[in-house]
């Protein structure tokens, strides 16, 4: 042990001398120091200069030469004159003068300047006066650093805070006027309903008779008394939404039926100003899960507002289409339009952009800023196509499957539970649709019922489940609402998707066995990715995705796989147009766009598949267009398109299914 501290203490004395000797010669060595110096000048990114005591260049480093645009060598006895404009120089020659008399520094100075190159920056310098032996001010050492992404910086942080201010203030304020406007309108809807009922009151003649004059008036009465009912309605749904306080009440409901129950009354709505209201609906049910009677609110508004801008003899259509992953309603008319101006300001609160005689006909501008939030809280886009003269196209869409606001809350809260622990999560969503209508028309009470189809549920897990993969689910049923949810926190897509089939036809053989027909099931397969945020987080990091969705009859699987390439679009005439992809499914792409583009148009398409490298050339159609709600830092981020794929051949429709791994 000694002999080896002995070994090492030599060495140690060794190394300390070598230091010693490095720190002497170095000290000794100009030549070292000049090198070190002439290094730290040459690379540093800093303007660095030296001048004599009139303000002449004695040396500069490279940076500062570049910025000159000269070579280093050939500044020598230049002065800022001969490279700034006169007043620049003027101030630098200044501050110099400052420096040199008072032989005092200038530190930190920060001004907006303009390189010699043109190019406009802040910079930050500071000027230090350079000194001989015997203290005597013999010139100036000046460097100055380019601050100008600082500046940016910190301009903008600034103007982010002032922003932010702002907004406070008017959220207040937008607080303040909707509590008021929920206030006000509220007070007003009791004497409103008892005017309306003291006016039917006499309109009907239960207090008296009245000539066909007064019923006239009453009559007119009774119009305006809606009229009125309607704005406060309207004012009092702005302020619920600017509360948040508007809440949606989703069932399974088949849109179709919305369309047919209030199509007469709308066809002899416009038949009484001589217009033609035509339905064009599509053959097959579409259930979807929304809250109906706000969205007979939005049909309601778009209809309206159709007849209202539409002259006699005009056209109005109503379409429903069922597209890949949405439906799309689009209500069309023959109207007046709208300028292209007023477009981008249509949805906007109180905007009424048509000069329209007759104060009946006249609004408050609120209905459409209304109907793009309800649209919007069920999770669907709303835009408009408008020509004046020609008429205007409104068009809405849905999504044809779950989202997360319908599940119920003790679904929501099982799944937020898993999510926090940092599972993923799939599940089983099973509803029976009219529920009541169908509890009626069965003999077995709903307990038995659900007991039965717990049963169903176990016996199909068993056959899926082999004993090495299980994942026990949690099941929540709800046998009052006809709802019952299979939770499974480990277990792959696939399976649960087997699953849900052999659900799906094993449900189906236990009704036809009990000779229950008329029964609508809606099943669908959920799953969230594990690093998806809780429903109660304020924001969902990563959504729930639908995978697969099995809904009655037309039960079919969809794949839809976030997918970034380019893709050619060529219009009609020959234009083509090169964007970035978002997603793809075996029914269509959907791309991002600066402009939008026409609904219903056809396009050419080319983009190459990512794994394959085959290219896919096929025609397509725009299907929906959603525009961002904020001005993205990318112009062509501003519109999503979505595309469906148009006679689609056999050996493109199958390199797609491997593409999409089906
Ligand atoms: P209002 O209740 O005043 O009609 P809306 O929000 O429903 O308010 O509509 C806003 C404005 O949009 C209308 O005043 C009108 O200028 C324009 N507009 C809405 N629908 C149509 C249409 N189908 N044709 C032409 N203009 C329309």
């Amino acid at each position: 042990m000694a002999a080896k501290a002995r070994k090492i203490l030599p060495q140690k004395n060794k190394s300390k001398s070598k230091k010693q000797n490095f720190k002497t010669s170095f000290h000794n060595n100009l030549e070292s120091k000049h090198r070190l110096l002439s290094y730290l000048m040459d690379n540093i990114p800093d303007v660095i200069y030296f001048k004599d005591k009139k303000g002449r260049l004695m040396l500069v480093n490279k940076a500062h030469a570049k910025g000159l645009g000269v070579d280093p060598n050939a500044v020598a006895g230049k002065t800022d004159f001969d490279f700034f404009t006169q007043k620049r120089a003027s101030m630098m020659a200044k501050d110099d003068m400052r420096v040199m008399k008072a032989a005092k520094p200038i530190i930190d100075k920060i001004e907006r300047a303009t390189r010699p190159d043109g190019i406009d920056n802040y910079v930050s310098t500071t000027k230090i006066p350079m000194k001989d032996n015997r203290g005597k001010v013999v010139g100036l050492i000046g460097i100055t650093r380019d601050i100008t992404k600082r500046m940016q910086f910190e301009h903008l942080r600034r103007e982010k805070a002032r922003i932010e201010k702002k907004l406070e203030v008017l959220e207040e304020l937008n607080k303040l006027e909707s509590e008021f406007i929920s206030a006000v309108s509220h007070e007003l809807r009791t004497p409103l309903a008892i005017i309306k009922q003291l006016v039917t009151l006499v309109f009907n003649e239960t207090i008296g008779s009245v000539n066909d004059k007064q019923q006239e008036a009453l009559k007119r009465a009774n119009d305006n008394v809606e009229r009125l009912r309607k704005l406060i309605d309207d004012l009092l749904d702005i302020s619920r939404i600017e509360r948040g306080r508007l809440r949606l009440h989703h069932s399974l409901i088949n849109l179709k039926d919305l369309f047919k129950e209030s199509s007469d009354f709308y066809k002899n709505l416009a038949g009484l100003r001589g217009i033609e209201l035509k339905y064009s609906l599509p053959k097959r049910d579409v259930n979807i899960f929304v809250d109906a009677d706000r969205i007979n609110q939005i049909i309601t508004n778009l209809i309206n507002n159709a007849i209202k801008f539409t002259e006699e003899g005009g056209t109005i259509k109503i379409d429903l289409k069922v597209l890949e992953t949405r439906v799309r309603v689009c209500i069309s008319d023959t109207g007046i339009g709208i300028a292209k101006k007023n477009l981008p300001h249509i949805f906007s609160k109180f905007k009424q952009v048509s000069n329209l005689s007759g104060a009946e006909k006249k609004g408050i501008g609120l209905g459409l800023s209304i109907v793009k939030e309800l649209v919007r809280k069920h999770d669907g886009e709303i835009w408009v196509e408008s020509q004046p003269g020609v008429g205007s196209k409104f068009y809405f869409t849905l999504p044809r499957f779950y989202t997360p606001e319908v599940l119920d809350k003790r679904v929501k809260e099982k799944i937020d539970s898993l999510l926090s622990k940092g599972s993923s999560v799939k599940f089983i969503n099973l509803v029976i649709v009219d529920y009541n209508e169908f509890k009626e028309k069965i003999k077995i009470k709903p307990v038995t019922l659900f007991k039965n189809l717990k049963d169903i549920i176990s016996a199909s897990y068993d056959t899926v489940f082999t004993s090495k993969n299980r994942d026990i689910p949690a099941i929540v049923s709800d046998a009052s609402h006809g709802k019952c949810s299979i939770i499974f926190s480990h277990t792959s897509e696939r399976k649960v998707t087997n699953l849900a089939a052999l659900l799906k036809d094993n449900i189906k053989a236990y009704f036809t066995k009990n000779k229950i027909d008329e029964v609508f099931i809606a099943l669908g397969v959920l799953s969230y990715h594990k690093d998806a945020k809780p429903h109660n987080a304020k924001h969902l990091l990563i959504g729930p995705s639908v995978r697969e969705i099995y809904i009655g009859s037309e039960m079919r699987q969809h794949r839809r796989i976030t997918y970034s390439t380019d893709i050619d679009i060529y219009f009609p005439g020959d234009k083509a147009q090169t964007c970035q992809s978002i997603d793809l499914s075996e029914g269509g792409i959907c791309f991002k766009c600066k402009a939008p583009l026409k609904t219903d148009s056809e396009v050419k398409i080319k983009f190459d598949l990512l794994k394959s490298k085959k290219l896919i050339n096929t025609d397509a159609r725009v299907t929906w267009i959603k525009q961002s709600e904020i001005m993205p830092a990318d112009p062509s981020d501003r519109f999503k398109i979505g595309l469906e794929f148009m006679n689609l051949g056999e050996k493109d429709k199958s390199l797609l299914l491997r593409e999409l791994g089906l």
